[in-house]
């Protein structure tokens, strides 16, 4: 049976009501839908905790399982008494609430990071090759011959002109077939997406950035502010890594 992906149907959702339907390892919980992203795309798995009857347990990380069918909920093994060990079993209900802070700065970054893939793009001729999402910064990776300062000072001003636009984010679901069609939506430089994935996730930033993500990001770029870059590096031949910062994270 396949976790429901309550995340893709509301990822502003901070708090869920799901049954246990198996445990892994006595620390790995697979419920029957979830809240917690599972990771991936450069965006880090959801932390959080599961409360079941009065009993609170810390998920420290989750993760896909079985071809990203199932997911699981890895918890704290430290405070877990054996009163919890047992509560721990399937068919039991339980309330789980995500790090909503950590989470919601991920998905800010997260429409930030395709905002400035989409300048690199169209501005500078350059793919992105990689990219990482963290609760204060974030940082992605091009093919770029020279990235000098001037450079990194017109990048920033472009995604922060875009970013201003206030355009709304939407995301759907084409078939494989339709990808075929429009190479344009895989950003990277492969094809990564699993050739069991038959359903492709698109997230579109209206007038700005259309590409096949798994990503969760804000609903309208109003919610996301000005970056700076606050760092360059050479990552070996053509390849440059940049760092931004909110201005309110600097
Ligand atoms: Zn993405």
């Amino acid at each position: 049976m396949s976790t429901k992906k309550l995340y893709y149907e509301d990822s502003y959702l901070k708090e869920f009501n799901a049954t246990i339907k198996d445990v892994l390892d006595d620390d790995k919980i697979i419920l029957d839908q979830t809240a917690f992203y599972p990771g991936g795309g450069g965006q880090p798995s959801d932390t959080g905790l599961i409360k079941i009857k009065n009993h609170l347990i810390r998920v420290i990380k989750t993760g896909y399982l079985d071809n990203n069918d199932r997911i699981f909920h890895q918890i704290d093994p430290v405070n877990i008494s054996s009163e919890m060990k047992i509560l721990l079993a399937s068919g039991n209900a339980i309330k789980g609430t995500i790090d909503w802070t950590r989470r919601y700065a991920f998905m800010r970054y997260h429409t930030t990071l395709h905002i400035l893939s989409a300048v690199m793009v169209k501005h500078f001729n350059a793919p992105t090759t990689g990219g990482q999402m963290y609760e204060n910064k974030a940082r992605m990776e091009f093919e770029i011959a020279k990235l000098d300062s001037d450079t990194a000072k017109q990048i920033e001003e472009l995604v922060n002109q875009e970013m201003k636009k206030n355009a709304p984010v939407k995301t759907y679901f084409i078939t494989r077939d339709e990808l075929e069609h429009h190479p344009e939506l895989i950003r990277t430089k492969k094809n990564i997406i699993p050739p069991h994935v038959k359903k492709i996730r698109v997230v579109e930033i209206e007038g700005i950035d259309v590409q096949a993500d798994g990503g969760l990001h804000v609903k309208n770029t109003k919610e996301i502010e000005e970056i700076r870059i606050v760092k360059r590096e050479n990552r070996g031949k053509g390849h440059k890594r940049i760092y931004i910062k909110f201005v309110s994270d600097l």
